[in-house]
């Protein structure tokens, strides 16, 4: 469960018995882990742009930045070798707002918490910045990885249009949210995030999703590789303090099909419009596509007996991702 604000207030009074000073606790708990906390400073990075917090969100990030921190033993943030934290408001990289940026010039992480209505996202913000640093240093490849890439469903190809789909219902199966099928670093970034605060909601989903449980796995490998603190008990103590999440398991999906005669077969073809990708998947008989949709709960769809020759009809289902998962759909 999250602590709420009075709950963090009062956890930080009794460490420090003086509330007010947050920042100066903030960099005396972040000095342990070898990290440099502050509030507002020229950015390293001419890319990224940050404006100073106002004055009634500084305790709460503070506070918030603290408890986020404690997650860890010191070792294991040492060895991501982050050595300052800014945070502040209204962060833009290129000019396009941004909760959170890594910069690898210097190791210096940037956080934008003037969303604080919404605690658990800042905390994912942290937790995907901080997983930025640990990816870069991890290994020889930096951001790359290319063994993740054979994780994900075949035909799939990450694109940066899903960056501008974030708050959109998730529509494919093998991701958390729709920000991770924008490039596999932050695909990565994105499930470590939510291992960290919705643990348990991770390995529910990861249960009806093999291509999310094949990734959950793997992140758990590469952080074993990485720091033996992430080790059972670690898991065990996040899925104990998960955070409620309030995204829905099922998957919108969104179908483009139409037939074509092809010398003397009725070939059907369902694309899914709502993916980057544009090969559609053929089914070679009508019973074989209703099949399909059967499953997916679309079959019923009265458009689908008045499709002419090459018109098409579109499906938007909500599908849960056991089931989506067995079909590829383009
Ligand atoms: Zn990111």
């Amino acid at each position: 469960m999250a602590r709420g604000r009075i709950g963090l207030t009062k956890w930080f009074a009794h460490l420090f018995g003086r509330p007010a000073d947050a920042l100066d606790a903030l960099q005396t708990i972040a000095a342990r882990y070898g990290i440099e906390v502050a509030s507002t400073e020229q950015s390293v990075d001419e890319t990224i742009a940050h404006a100073k917090m106002r004055a009634e969100f500084f305790e709460k990030a503070c506070l918030l930045l603290t408890s986020e921190l404690s997650v860890y033993p010191q070792s294991t943030l040492k060895k991501s070798q982050l050595r300052r934290i800014v945070f502040g408001s209204a962060l833009h990289i290129n000019k396009s707002k941004a909760g959170g940026a890594f910069s690898a010039k210097g190791n210096v992480m940037y956080l934008s918490l003037d969303q604080l209505g919404d605690l658990n996202y800042s905390r994912r913000g942290f937790h995907h910045e901080l997983f930025h640093c640990i990816d870069y240093h991890d290994d020889h490849h930096q951001y790359q990885d290319p063994h993740w890439l054979t994780l994900n469903e075949p035909g799939f190809a990450y694109s940066e249009a899903y960056k501008n789909k974030h708050g959109a219902a998730v529509t494919r199966v093998g991701f958390m949210t729709n920000y991770a099928m924008s490039a596999v670093w932050e695909d990565k970034a994105e499930l470590y995030a939510h291992m960290i605060v919705h643990n348990s909601a991770v390995q529910q989903f990861a249960q009806n999703d093999n291509f999310l449980r094949r990734k959950v796995e793997r992140m758990t490998e590469l952080l074993q590789t990485f720091s033996p603190n992430y080790d059972a008990n670690f898991w065990v103590r996040r899925s104990q303090n998960s955070a409620a999440m309030p995204v829905p398991e099922l998957i919108v999906a969104t179908l483009k099909i139409w037939w074509e005669r092809v010398g003397t077969s009725d070939i059907y073809f369902v694309n899914r419009e709502d993916g980057i990708t544009t090969r559609p998947v053929a089914f070679y008989s009508r019973e074989k596509l209703m099949h399909c949709l059967s499953a997916l709960g679309g079959d019923d769809a009265p458009e689908l007996n008045q499709l002419f020759s090459k018109e098409s009809v579109s499906l938007r289902l909500k599908v849960d991702r056991a089931t989506l998962a067995r079909f590829y759909l383009g």
